[in-house]
């Protein structure tokens, strides 16, 4: 089973001016793409290769959990923003004001978790194993399903994500990308969650 790159649900012009069509090119039709095409050339002939994205990302190792993991972790990014975001569920503006206080200080604990991860990696909102919403970070291909939390929401916070539009600037790359979320995805990950 060949696995294909996800269709992105806007046009690659539509996320500007917080992310360039410039950069979606580049992450989308060169990063993303190509851990898809690396995951394939990987997985022929061993017995990942007919198995779904999921269940190599849970149980492969290696070149290949690092791969499928990034295919993965690329895919809920892109269904993670939206040109026209909408307000969070009453579920979860709950849920964000019980555990972290307000969305804005959410915002504030989310943005310094991504801007204190050192080197290349991820930012998620979760749901735990024990029910609870949280916020972890995970390093390189590394991904909250292979460690039994739930996504939420995730930020890429490798540099391939931001180099083109701020250069050096995760924090300007952060405050951008937050006018993006596309709150209604999050939301329905709750209520499936
Ligand atoms: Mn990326």
């Amino acid at each position: 089973m060949q696995h294909i790159l996800m269709q992105l649900p806007y046009e690659q012009i539509a996320l500007e001016p917080y992310i360039s069509a410039e950069t979606v090119s580049y992450h989308y039709a060169k990063h993303h793409a190509g851990y898809v095409t690396k995951l394939n050339g990987l997985i022929n002939e061993t017995t990942y290769a007919d198995k779904p994205l999921e269940y190599i990302v849970q149980n492969a190792d290696g070149a290949i959990f690092n791969n499928a993991a990034q295919v993965y972790n690329h895919n809920f990014y892109w269904y993670g923003l939206s040109a026209s975001p909408e307000f969070p569920s009453l579920e979860l503006s709950d849920l964000i004001k019980r555990e972290f206080g307000s969305m804005e200080e959410f915002k504030e604990k989310f943005f310094s978790t991504a801007v204190g991860l050192f080197g290349s990696g991820w930012v998620w909102l979760v749901v735990t194993k024990e029910g609870k919403l949280a916020i972890e970070q995970t390093s390189n291909a590394d991904t909250p399903i292979r460690h039994g939390n739930i996504p939420l929401l995730t930020c890429d916070v490798w540099e391939h994500a931001y180099y083109i539009d701020r250069r050096n600037s995760r924090p300007d790359y952060l405050e951008n990308w937050w006018k993006l979320v596309n709150w209604k995805f999050v939301s329905e990950n709750l209520s499936k969650a």
